[in-house]
């Protein structure tokens, strides 16, 4: 059911850019083709120089959604001889841990409430213990927490451990610098910052992860072998058909960042975020008290309205904010910044929760 007045203020597929649209609206074309090829090494250069890695890191494109390049990232970085620290704040920290559970990778979970935010102090008792890798949702999408990146470098880099961030619901929307922080693999996915359709996901490995684990590893996997993905994206193909449509998009998506220039990107979405937010002010309504990604405001209600609140603006309004599952959903929804959205469609979202409550 597409409901072409329909708004979305949600976070993942969002509100789409015309241009991509237009893309979406071409024949898919074959790919085993050197134009294919050429598009995809295109798309390898601005995602490497998007996300701020190395020359010598190397992208994986993975027709699947972003929890699927989070399993592949796992099974082909890590295996049983490892010992890894996943930070779980919220459901997509337990995806980390039970893809570890699955693969039957040691992990320990440091758990946070759903109001605690991560400080220095969680790590203290994990210094020394022998962990070889860390796994982080950056932005846990299911709180809105947006961890202390300098923090967990820090800590990985004491403890000599490999960084393994999914930035799926941070890039594009916060800064984000692989370098900077010895990041080893970043997990992205095609229908949060980028606003695509959703299908792709890519994996950017920095070369030391590619040369000292994805190599040596025997992943018990056709479909998700990095090693055949790392020797076809060389000449710009893939192993197995991809989304095509949606490496179009991408395309079109990366150039249209570039020329914009990525700072003015998360720019604008952080506008989008602050003027929700200034705009807030006054109504029954708070926000959680840790660090926010820009890309969501995680709004909670005094009563547990949530989804009366979620069904009104969607069957009455045509608005569709991102309901939140769980017990935090009977008193919270989130609200996106991302996505072809004007300050004006705020106004039109603020408006409706000031009707909601009689204001
Ligand atoms: C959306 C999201 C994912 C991926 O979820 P899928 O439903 O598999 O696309 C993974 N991690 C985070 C933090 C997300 O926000």
């Amino acid at each position: 059911m597409s409901d072409e007045k329909m708004k979305l203020f949600t976070v993942g597929p969002a509100q789409m850019y015309q241009h991509t649209v237009d893309v979406r609206s071409r024949v898919v074309p074959y790919f085993r083709t050197p134009e294919f090829s050429e598009l995809m090494l295109e798309n390898v250069r601005l995602m490497k120089e998007l996300v701020d890695a190395e020359e010598s890191a190397e992208v994986m494109f993975l027709t699947a959604s972003g929890s699927g390049a989070m399993e592949a990232t796992v099974m082909n970085c890590f295996d049983e001889q490892d010992k890894l620290l996943v930070i779980s704040g919220g459901t997509f920290g337990e995806r980390f841990e039970k893809i570890c559970e699955i693969h039957s990778i040691p992990f320990q979970a440091l758990k946070l409430g759903p109001d605690e935010t991560l400080t220095g102090e969680h790590f203290e008792k994990y210094e020394d213990q022998g962990f070889t890798g860390l796994l982080v949702n950056l932005h846990e999408t299911y709180t809105g927490q947006l961890y202390d990146i300098n923090l967990i470098h820090a800590f990985c880099e004491r403890n000599h451990l490999y960084l393994v961030v999914d930035a799926i619901s941070t890039f594009l929307c916060d800064e984000y610098h692989m370098k900077k922080y010895h990041i080893d693999a970043t997990i992205v996915s095609s229908q949060k910052g980028l606003c695509l359709a959703p299908g792709l996901s890519m994996v950017v490995l920095s070369e030391r992860m590619i040369r000292e684990r994805v190599m040596n590893n025997h992943v018990k996997s056709l479909y998700f072998d990095f090693k055949d993905y790392l020797s076809n994206i060389k000449r710009g193909q893939t192993p197995f058909t991809p989304a095509v449509g949606v490496c179009f998009e991408l395309n079109d998506m990366l150039k249209y960042i570039e020329k914009q220039g990525v700072d003015n990107r998360i720019r604008e979405v952080k506008e989008r975020c602050d003027y929700f937010r200034n705009k807030i002010a006054g109504l029954p309504i708070h926000l959680p008290s840790y660090p926010l990604s820009n890309a969501i405001s995680p709004i909670r209600f005094e009563k547990d309205i949530a989804m009366e609140f979620f069904q009104y603006l969607k069957d009455e309004k045509h608005i569709m904010v991102n309901p939140v599952g769980g017990e935090l959903g009977k008193c919270s929804i989130r609200v996106a910044h991302i996505g072809d959205l004007k300050l004006a469609d705020y106004d039109i979202l603020l408006a409706e929760i000031k009707h909601f409550f009689g204001m």
